[in-house]
């Protein structure tokens, strides 16, 4: 049987399933199928080699509907660049403040923190997301040198 919680969870994934358009759902797969984040670019260019093309513009139009609808979820670097994976992918990263380079986090520290119970019971937590921002070894050798 099902619980509450996964039938909440069933039912939002199979109504905004319905509302996705084919271009949405192109670039949702896309991104399923890559195990790292990808660019807007690196979506283009990743349709762009398929039988389908999509523009630029369509490919950030359709990345922002996938954002708004929960979907998928936008990490903005310093350098301006914009990278999305799908929202129940747990993963977190160290991003350099300076030179922009980031690296994976092993695990999920958010995993093991609780929220305090009268939130976790007035709203139905579905992801999360969670950044780290500092320098980099080599940034800080060069900064302290
Ligand atoms: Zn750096
Ligand atoms: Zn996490």
């Amino acid at each position: 049987m099902f619980s509450r919680r996964d039938q909440i969870k069933i039912l939002l994934m199979s109504t905004s399933k319905h509302d996705i358009t084919k271009r949405q759902k192109q670039l949702l797969n896309e991104l399923k199928r890559c195990t790292d984040e990808l660019s807007g670019q690196d979506l283009h260019r990743k349709l762009h080699n398929g039988e389908k093309t999509m523009g630029l513009t369509t490919v950030y139009r359709n990345l922002q509907a996938l954002v708004k609808q929960g979907l998928i979820r936008s990490r903005h670097l310093p350098n301006g660049e914009v990278l999305y994976a799908p929202v129940e992918r747990d993963i977190h990263h160290l991003t350099c403040v300076s030179c922009g380079e980031t690296t994976q986090l092993k695990g999920c520290p958010v995993k093991t923190m609780h929220i305090p119970q009268k939130a976790s019971k007035e709203f139905e937590l579905l992801f999360h997301t969670l950044e780290y921002f500092g320098l980099c070894q080599n940034c800080s050798q060069e900064l302290n040198a």
